[in-house]
């Protein structure tokens, strides 16, 4: 018998930034370079947007899987470690949480940590959530260690993820793709023609030059050339759940203490991040246009720099939300092109393997099945919806009144899916958690208890075990935590002892 598939010979993507180089390094990991070709086509007169320094762990598996040597990535990409984030301002002002990354404690027994904790809070015990979770306690002394080393450890369950230059990024990966085989062609794509059935066929470049392909991935950013201008999927503007659109970047100089987390902090119209490399410092404010103008913004930017400027502020706007279709005939779009919720949670290059991943897992033959197309859409939908919920989490659970801004955040529509996970929670403490969900019961639980929300009940077989058990428990994990954790090295000292500074 003869086989009826109709192989892909050749994928073009178009865009060379982190979504087009990473697309590149997985194609080339796992495609045969004599059975498929792969061609990057990206333009240096348009450049790339440069920016996307907050990562969570997926993106060191991504590496790890790509058989990269982490520590010359880490080194070659200026990075720094991350444990998680810490939100200052976000419920009330002089306040702040932290969400941290890996687990928050232990089963106690065949129980839940979360709950036993919940029983013990409503029984009088104190013990904040966070002192469960290594990460948060490593944070909060701004020490490191590798978590992979600390397994049978009290602090076992940590888990990190880097803060990198996004333009090195690029750099390390583009040569990473070419090693493997992947063409570079540099120039600006013109035009773009469709076959009678609506298919992309090839690219018309500025010099006249024409690409063809069978398969080919937008990865052109915001200007979505091929899914939006080309095939025009349309957009789903989720602007009414997230006001933010505009963001004002700048970086400074190195700071001296690197701590080992991004900071989010909130400001009157959106909010700011500081994100510490080995060579610079990363900084940002996320703003609602209906309510700061771009001067304004500028200011409260600079107005917070605690180093000096190495560049000049340079304002991005963007819109919230994702193609209706990320996969169209056959065309997969990735990165910006395919969808943007503000980097609140560092997802976004996250979001650009996961599609990948899919990709590779649905991977088409010429013919592009449509229930291929359908199963993927659905995936990433679902990716998207439930990044876009877990953001709208930590603005509309504000108590703050101070502003416009936080005054239309705390009254503002929720999505359905998101009105039914706040009361799965507040009623049980309970989380949705389903094999591929993106973020786990713990960030839930994170976010939920730094802006001082706690449920109203915990599960009632809880107390079928001994309370004074859940006590002790309680008391022994946090003091080993502690007691482990400040014998680790600082981040500084660790960074020092592991990575060379150019
Ligand atoms: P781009 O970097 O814009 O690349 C587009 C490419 O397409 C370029 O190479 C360009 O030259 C090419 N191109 C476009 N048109 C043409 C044409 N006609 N012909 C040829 N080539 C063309 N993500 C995170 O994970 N963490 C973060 O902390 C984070 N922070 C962010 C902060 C802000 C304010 C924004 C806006 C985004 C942030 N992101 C973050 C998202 C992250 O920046 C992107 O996901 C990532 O950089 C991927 O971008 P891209 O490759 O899709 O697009």
């Amino acid at each position: 018998m003869t086989s009826s598939i109709n192989p892909i010979k050749k994928i073009v993507i178009v865009g060379g930034g982190t979504s087009g180089w990473i697309a590149a390094s997985m194609l080339s990991y796992h495609l045969k370079s004599n059975l498929c070709e792969i061609e990057l086509v990206e333009s240096d007169d348009l450049g790339t947007i440069g920016i996307g320094e907050s990562t969570i762990p997926p993106v060191v598996r991504l590496i790890q899987n790509l058989g990269i040597d982490e520590q010359q990535f880490v080194q070659n990409t200026q990075a720094c470690f991350k444990l998680g984030i810490k939100f200052i301002d976000w419920r009330q002002k002089n306040e702040s949480y932290f969400h941290p990354f890996g687990v928050i404690g232990k089963r106690i027994g065949s129980h839940d940590f979360y709950q036993c904790w919940l029983k013990a809070t409503m029984q009088g015990d104190t013990s904040p959530l966070q002192d469960f979770s290594p990460c948060s306690v490593m944070a909060e002394q701004e020490r490191f260690f590798w978590p992979t080393q600390l397994q049978n450890t009290p602090i076992g369950g940590a888990s990190y993820a880097v803060h990198l230059d996004a333009k090195l990024v690029v750099e390390y990966l583009r040569g990473y793709a070419y090693e493997r085989g992947v063409k570079r062609t540099e120039g600006t794509v013109e035009k773009v023609t469709q076959t009678d059935s609506g298919n992309i066929e090839k690219l018309i470049m500025k010099d006249g030059k024409e690409i063809h392909g069978d398969f080919f991935i937008d990865c052109t950013g915001f200007k979505a050339l091929l899914i939006e201008k080309t095939l025009g999927v349309g957009f789903e503007d989720w602007s009414k759940y997230l006001p933010c659109d505009r963001a004002v970047v700048v970086k400074t100089e190195a700071q001296e203490k690197r701590p080992p987390y991004t900071t989010a902090t909130a400001r009157k119209a959106g909010w700011s991040w500081k994100i510490p490399l080995r060579n610079s410092t990363g900084h940002g404010y996320v703003y609602s246009s209906k309510f700061c103008t771009d001067a304004e913004a500028k200011s409260t930017l600079l107005k917070n720099l605690d180093a000096p400027r190495i560049n000049d502020p340079r304002v991005i706007p963007f819109a919230t939300g994702r193609r209706k279709n990320m996969w169209e005939k056959n065309c997969l779009s990735l990165g910006l092109a395919s969808g943007f919720v503000e980097p609140l949670e560092s997802t976004s290059i996250h979001l650009i393997a996961r599609g990948m991943d899919f990709f590779l897992r649905f991977f088409p033959d010429r013919d592009c099945d449509p229930t291929l197309i359908k199963e993927y859409n659905r995936r990433m939908t679902a990716d998207f919806e439930e990044v876009r919920d877990f953001i709208v989490l930590h603005y509309c659970t504000t108590q703050r009144e101070d502003t416009d801004f936080w005054r239309f955040c705390k009254n503002m529509e929720l999505p359905e899916s998101l009105q039914e996970r706040i009361a799965l929670f507040k009623g049980h403490g309970l989380v949705r958690e389903g094999t591929d969900e993106l973020f786990r019961s713990t960030s839930w639980q994170s976010v939920f208890e730094g802006m001082g929300i706690r449920p109203n009940k915990y599960c009632p077989r809880v107390d079928n075990m001994d309370y004074q058990e859940i006590s002790d428990t309680l008391k022994m994990a946090r003091q080993a935590i502690q007691s482990m954790v400040k014998n680790l090295p600082t981040h500084d000292e660790f960074l020092r002892q592991n990575l060379v500074d150019d």
